[in-house]
């Protein structure tokens, strides 16, 4: 049967993407696969714990569900990669704002006010554009699996078809996002800890 791996390549293959725009490398360890996108470059699709499972053929479905949905939202990409880097900037401004006003020197309150809002709006916006990309490949991971899946087990002589794996598809896929937005709370604290920050040393001092 085949792994995760050969399918990710014959769906790359098969979509007209050649090894020069994305490849797929294996990491065999436990962990999350993932897919390091370059717009310039060869983009990496790294399949973790591969086999040949149904769960990882469509994991890697999925991956290459990323790669096609970056490439076509190359600006939101651009967002959700530079995202994370300017929410800890932001939060950590804020914070240095709140720590200046409570010992160096006060600061009007509608500036602090205003950075602990935008900081804490910015991480719903990144956690909002972060589901968007989750979700976004799997739309595309649907696509192609629905598109080229039984082409690909049909020239590799693998006896699964499309139709028997598209239930087993829609739950990982959905199952995956879910936990994804189960964790979206970390980034909302993150959002709000100059607010908290804030709070805390007016309540202690
Ligand atoms: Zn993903």
């Amino acid at each position: 049967m085949i792994v995760g791996k050969d399918f990710a390549e014959e769906l790359l293959k098969l979509l007209n993407i050649t090894n020069k725009e994305c490849i797929v490398k294996l990491n065999n360890r436990k962990g999350y696969s993932e897919t390091l996108y370059k717009a310039k470059g060869i983009s990496k699709i790294i399949l973790c714990d591969d086999d040949s499972k149904t769960s990882s053929i469509i994991t890697a479905a999925h991956e290459v569900g990323h790669f096609i949905n970056n490439r076509n939202n190359y600006k939101q990409y651009l967002i959700f990669k530079l995202g994370n880097l300017v929410l800890f900037s932001i939060v950590i401004l804020a914070i240095l704002l709140v720590g200046i006003n409570q010992y160096i020197y006060k600061i009007p309150l509608w500036i602090l006010c205003g950075i602990m809002i935008i900081s804490f709006f910015y991480s719903i916006l990144l956690n909002t554009i972060k589901i968007n990309d989750e979700s976004g490949a799997n739309k595309e991971a649907l696509k192609v699996l629905s598109q080229y899946a039984d082409i690909i087990f049909t020239s590799s002589k693998d006896c699964r078809k499309w139709e028997l794996i598209r239930s087993e598809t829609m739950e990982q896929l959905e199952s995956g996002l879910q936990k994804y937005k189960n964790s979206s709370w970390i980034v909302y604290i993150l959002g709000l800890s100059p607010t908290i920050v804030y709070i805390l040393l007016w309540i202690f001092n």
